[in-house]
Order: C-alpha cells, then sequence, then structure tokens
C-alpha cells in the first residue's frame, strides 16, 4: 500500500501512439477514430478515481466506438507491452520504487496490472493511470477483480494514500509454534469506508500469508536479538522492539514489520522471555 507519483502523460497521445503502430490500415483508421472517447473516458477515470469512486465507472459499453472493443483490449499486449510502444509501457514500470511492489511492499515488479480490468474495459488497456507496477503474485491475484461496490476496491497507489493510519494489525500465535497472525484493525483515526478498502485489498491479494510468511522467516533473528538485549534486562528488550517498531513505521506503516513489533512490544508475555519458545 505504497503511495506511487503517476508520470505525466497524455492518455491520448498514447493511445493514439499505440493505434498509429497497427499496420492494418482499416483497423488503424477504426482505431485513431476511437482517439477523443478515450480521452473523454480516460478523464473520467481520473476525476472518479481522485473521489475514490471509481466502482461507479462508466458502463463503457455504452459509449459507440468506431473499432471493435476486442482490438483496443488488444492493444495492451500488442503494441505497449510487446510491440513499439514498449518504452512506455518500461517507464510506467520504472515508476515504483526501487521496483518493490506497490500493492504487497514485498515482490518485485514484474508487470503492469491493469486496475480497472481489461477484460470488462478494454477501453481503458493502455490508459497510463490504469496501469499500475506490480509484482506478478498481486497481478495473478487481483486478476479481473470488480465490483460496483464502493468498498469492493483494492489500493489505488496513483491515488490513495493510507500512510496516515496504522492498518495493519498483528497478534503472536504461540501454538502451533511461534507465528505472527495479520489482519486489517479498526485505528480510531481511519473512514470506515478506507477499513473496509483496506480489508478488501488484504483479502484479494492474499496478504495475510504473505506477511506470515515474510514475519516467520525473520523470527530466528529476532530471537537472538532479543537475547541480546535480555542480558541488560527485561525491559530492554520491550524497548529493543519497540525501536524498531518505531523505524519500521518511518519507513512502511502498513508494512509487516511495523505491525509485527508492535504486536511483540504490547505483548507482555514475548518479550518477558516468550520469544525463547522462537
Ligand atoms: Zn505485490
Amino acid at each position: 500500500m505504497r503511495r506511487l507519483v503517476p508520470a505525466a502523460r497524455d492518455p491520448r497521445a498514447v493511445f493514439d501512439a499505440c493505434a498509429e503502430r497497427t499496420q492494418n490500415a482499416a483497423l488503424r483508421t477504426q482505431l485513431l477514430a476511437c482517439g477523443p472517447t478515450i480521452a473523454l473516458l480516460a478523464n473520467e477515470y481520473e476525476e472518479l478515481a481522485k473521489n475514490s469512486a471509481l466502482n461507479t465507472f462508466s458502463d463503457t459499453e455504452l459509449y459507440p466506438l468506431p473499432a471493435p472493443r476486442k482490438e483496443l483490449g488488444e492493444l495492451y499486449a500488442r503494441v505497449l507491452r510487446d510491440g513499439g510502444e514498449r518504452p512506455t509501457y518500461d517507464s510506467i514500470m520504472q515508476l515504483a520504487h526501487q521496483s518493490i511492489c506497490p500493492q504487497c511492499g514485498i515482490g518485485r515488479v514484474r508487470t503492469l496490472d491493469h486496475y480497472l480490468p481489461k477484460g470488462r474495459f478494454p477501453e481503458l488497456a493502455v490508459v497510463p493511470l490504469n496501469l499500475v507496477p506490480t509484482c506478478r503474485d498481486c497481478n495473478f491475484d487481483k486478476n479481473e477483480h470488480h465490483s460496483s461496490d464502493e468498498g469492493d476496491y483494492v489500493f489505488h497507489p496513483y491515488f490513495d494514500d493510507w500512510d496516515q493510519y496504522r492498518l495493519v494489525s498483528a497478534t503472536i500465535a504461540y501454538q502451533p509454534y511461534v507465528s505472527i497472525k495479520y489482519s486489517i484493525g479498526s485505528p480510531h483515526n481511519a473512514p470506515p469506508i478506507v477499513i473496509t478498502r483496506a480489508t478488501t485489498h488484504f483479502r484479494v491479494l492474499n496478504l495475510a500469508a504473505l506477511y506470515s510468511m515474510n514475519a516467520g522467516a525473520s523470527l530466528a533473528e529476532i530471537k537472538v536479538n532479543c537475547l541480546r538485549a535480555s542480558t541488560q534486562g527485561a525491559a530492554l528488550v520491550r524497548d529493543y522492539l519497540r525501536d524498531q517498531e518505531d523505524a519500521a513505521v518511518r519507513s512502511a506503516p502498513n508494512g509487516w514489520r511495523a505491525a509485527m513489533y508492535s504486536a511483540m512490544a504490547k505483548d507482555d508475555a514475548f518479550w518477558n522471555g516468550a520469544y525463547n519458545l522462537i
């Protein structure tokens, strides 16, 4: 759930550039004639996204278009991803910080996800604001997820910023072995719609399992650090965990580390010695 700054790209120019690279002259003419409508839809998309209202995006089938909708969808793979407009595709991929997937905060960006799915909205197939750099898992898990329910939408990295909320919550499970369980909490400062959407985001992208796995892989190292701190007393273990939480919150308030260290620092049994069960 990391915010990205989108590239300032004119959606009409990107669409026209893709359409121009169509060799079939008749199809090229049809596609280019779609330009004004694509620009209109891209503008509507941006306005709705700014207001977290993409669930109300037009039923695009109502718009008469001179080219078959299937051909609009195919522009993405044929020209943007695998053809002559690949530099535009690459420049959108590069919006992700350190190539880290903005949706999970863990995976490596390998693909562009159509935020409003291409199957349902082929008119948005090459609209830059609808193309989000993600890892393969997030793209696969989200797939064609789409709903007209306002709470049923994942985080949109170009328009949403949830860093002011601590939405991700963790607890320590001790049976059958020490593990960290994740969920979306209800921070008092977060609007209900953000909590609902964060819950959708977690469920659709299967983040509870991913976060738990990453936390599990870090536990052995944390045990070593707790043991080292404990030579100065248990309170120092708690201080160490709080310091780690503080650093993690600064870097990713809704990442798996921030919630994990918060749970450990709050769990009296853990910092008093239960870390030895790891
Ligand atoms: Zn991801």
